[in-house]
């Protein structure tokens, strides 16, 4: 027995080293990202479902990270959180977003909104509203073409604290949109007093909302909910044309999905926009 135990735990004991390793590998490396350039942004398009046209694109950053390939944000982002780096991702993050979506403009090319995605720990280690501020005029982007996602669960957890940033950020000129809106038990009582613009509707109910008549009841609930509170209401998530013909039915107001396209390098949501001409 105490053979087999030894070997049992020497066995785990190795397998835990080595992704430990792995670990401690990836959190040096990641350290360096920003610097040497290895973050890029890839950008899915947001489409009006009144107008039909592109309105925005949700810039979500990649990490080409050498040996490795294209590291999806999942594997990254968590973990610059924990390490305490994310401000200098997140700030890398914006001030591309803004630099690329002025370079879109000063190509002619139909005015977009582009959201930027931002961790609330960044809230705790940087004033994002001054650095919002701060991008915006580098980059000689308006105020009104940049969005800024918090996520409902990050928000709810101190509704308090983001009342005041929200204003702030409102008073800049930004929009300021809640994701993954559905998932993060709001009160209602302290969505009203965030100044918020828009709600996404969180994909997992979108996915379900032609399968599972609890998750179309919870979209609509959520799009009239936004409605009520003057607020625009985005689905993500949207894979097919089922899916876009009820959130239509429903009365959403903006789709995001694979179903439009998935998230792509800069120069080809260009040629999306051109393709589209002249709003
Ligand atoms: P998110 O903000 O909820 O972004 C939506 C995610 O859903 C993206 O994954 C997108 O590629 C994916 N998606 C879009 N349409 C569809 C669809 O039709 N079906 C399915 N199954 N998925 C779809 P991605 O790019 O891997 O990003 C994952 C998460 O990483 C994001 O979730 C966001 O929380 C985080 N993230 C990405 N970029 C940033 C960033 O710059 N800063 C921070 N703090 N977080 C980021
Ligand atoms: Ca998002
Ligand atoms: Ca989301
Ligand atoms: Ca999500």
């Amino acid at each position: 027995a105490k053979t087999a135990g030894g070997g049992t735990f020497c066995f785990y004991s190795t397998d835990m080293n080595a992704r430990s390793i792995e670990r401690l590998e990836m959190a040096a490396a990641l350290r360096h990202a920003v610097e040497r350039g290895e973050l890029l942004l890839h950008y899915q398009p947001q489409l009006s479902l009144r107008t039909g046209k592109l309105i925005g694109a949700e810039a979500l950053v990649r990490w080409l990270r050498p040996g490795h390939g294209l590291v999806p944000p999942s594997e990254f982002i968590p973990l610059a959180e924990e390490l305490g780096i994310i401000a200098g991702i997140g700030e890398w993050v914006l001030r591309e977003a803004c630099r690329q979506n002025q370079a879109w403009r000063a190509q002619g090319l139909p005015a977009l909104t582009v959201a930027v995605n931002l961790s609330v720990r960044q809230f705790e280690t940087q004033d994002v509203v001054s650095m919002a501020g701060q991008a915006l005029r580098d980059s000689g982007l308006p105020p009104e073409a940049l969005e800024l996602e918090l996520t409902e669960s990050a928000v709810m957890a101190d509704a308090e604290a983001f009342v005041h940033s929200t204003e702030r950020l409102k008073s800049l000129g930004v929009t300021v949109s809640l994701d993954d809106f559905g998932t993060g038990f709001s009160s209602l009582c302290h969505l009203q007093r965030l100044a918020l613009d828009r709600l996404k509707i969180d994909q997992s109910f979108v996915a379900k909302a032609a399968s599972h008549p609890d998750s179309a009841v919870i979209a609509q609930t959520i799009i009239s909910l936004g409605h009520s509170l003057k607020l625009a209401v985005i689905a993500e998530g949207v894979e097919n044309a089922e899916q876009l013909e009820l959130l239509r039915d429903w009365g959403c107001d903006e789709i995001q999905g694979y179903f439009l396209s998935r998230p792509v390098p800069a120069k080809d949501l260009a040629l999306m926009l051109a393709k589209q001409g002249p709003v």
